[in-house]
């Protein structure tokens, strides 16, 4: 470190988006990390090689890259910044959230192990322990997402509980000291997805998790414009999944890594926005009669009101409710829309909106898709960047068009 801050351990996430825990020696004294577009990494003589071979197996590192797979100096420091923010001691990047949710799982899967899952969680790791974990010889569960469920469905072989909070796309907010509680009482792994939530709104490793997920394609990145995932927690672990990495090789190209560190500087300023833009539109949702129901945790309506409050700062951008009417009805909404864009994701510049079920979840049997809640007039709001009072104004609108 070039120059040592004297308390970084007391800045907030904003600054530590920002610095990290400090500053580093850059290339040129550049002010931004350079884009090192390479594939490999090259070694002066012979014997240097065989230097760098013996020190790496002794820990010690005098070569700092070899192969691009295996890393890249912007996605070094944007590794850096994110532990900080994570309040983590490493974090290990990858080329999407869903490359992160699955190497971390595979890491840390057992022959004939047992997983339990948390309902109303991200399609496709609904899909990846319905589809494929059979193939390991692992089994799960999917249950509700509350501490009581969960501690009823650990099995003798249960070795991972794979959570997410808050959920999607009913802004579950599971009681984590009770979860971490349950888990570490039996020697169970707790994995955290907190994509929804970010560490500006809670920070799982300060409650006990032992790893958290993200997808950064979301509020880390922030711009709809890049594809990111990220795993963070103690170095040992993070170890495992560093080697993982290298063999499997979801590894963030150099680009990427240099918007999402860009998309870091704002991380701060960004969240407080989505944080009171998305309890504006929840309050002025709730008070609308076109608008049969609202899920969103700051309002008093919610199921895990009480839990949210406590545990978090605030709950980010998205909001789910249900239009008075059916299918028809929620479509004239949508398409009356002027500012949301009809896409799916969340945490960017521009707010974006889904009808959930035929966006996500069209081709699952009809019955199975409303068991799970994805009716016909759900609708999801991603909120963006706008000013708040046009977004206000759109959605007051299109719910006039109904
Ligand atoms: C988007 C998302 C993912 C998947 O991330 P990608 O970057 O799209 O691969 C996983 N979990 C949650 C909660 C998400 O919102």
């Amino acid at each position: 470190m070039s120059k040592k801050p004297s308390d970084p351990a007391k800045w907030r996430p904003a600054t530590l988006a920002i610095h990290g825990l400090g500053r580093l020696p850059k290339a040129h004294h550049a002010v931004s990390t350079p884009i090192v577009h390479t594939s490999n990494y090259y070694f002066d003589t012979a014997d240097e090689v065989e230097e760098f071979m013996r020190a790496k197996g002794q820990g010690r590192v005098t070569h700092e890259h070899e192969y691009a797979r295996y890393g890249n100096p912007t996605q070094q420091e944007t590794e850096r910044k994110l532990a900080a923010v994570e309040g983590a001691e490493r974090a290990v990047l990858y080329s999407s959230g869903m490359a992160a949710v699955l190497m971390t799982i595979m890491t840390f899967m057992k022959p004939e192990g047992h997983i339990i899952f948390t309902g109303d969680c991200y399609r496709q790791t609904r899909d990846f322990a319905t589809n494929f974990l059979g193939k390991f010889g692992i089994g799960y569960s999917i249950t509700d997402p509350t501490a009581e469920a969960i501690e009823e469905a650990i099995r003798p072989n249960t070795n991972i509980i794979f959570t997410e909070s808050p959920t999607n796309p009913y802004l579950r907010v599971l009681d984590i000291p009770a979860i971490v509680k349950v888990a570490k009482k039996r020697g169970i792994m707790t994995i955290i997805d907190a994509t929804l939530a970010t560490p500006y709104n809670i920070k799982p490793i300060e409650l006990g998790v032992d790893v958290v997920v993200h997808s950064a394609t979301k509020y880390f990145g922030g711009h709809n414009d890049l594809m990111a995932g990220v795993a963070l927690g103690s170095a040992a672990l993070m170890a495992d999944l560093y080697k993982m990495q290298r063999m499997m090789g979801a590894t963030p190209g150099p680009l990427t890594c240099f918007l999402l560190e860009r998309g870091l500087k704002t991380f701060g300023m960004r969240m407080e926005h989505h944080n009171r833009a998305g309890l504006a539109v929840a309050r002025m949702l709730e008070a609308h009669p076109k608008v049969e129901k609202v899920w969103y945790p700051a309002l008093a309506s919610h199921p895990d009101h009480k839990t949210g409050m406590a545990q978090m700062k605030g709950f980010g951008s998205v909001i789910s409710f249900l239009v008075k009417g059916g299918n028809a009805e929620t479509r004239r909404f949508i398409d009356s829309l002027d500012l949301f864009l009809i896409t799916p994701s969340l945490g960017g510049s521009e707010s974006l909106v889904t009808q959930m079920w035929a966006m996500s979840f069209f081709d699952y049997p009809e019955e199975f898709r409303k068991s799970i809640g994805m009716v016909d007039n759900l609708v999801r709001l991603a909120l963006g960047l706008e000013d708040v009072d046009d977004l206000i104004a759109d959605l007051e609108q299109a719910l006039d068009r109904i």
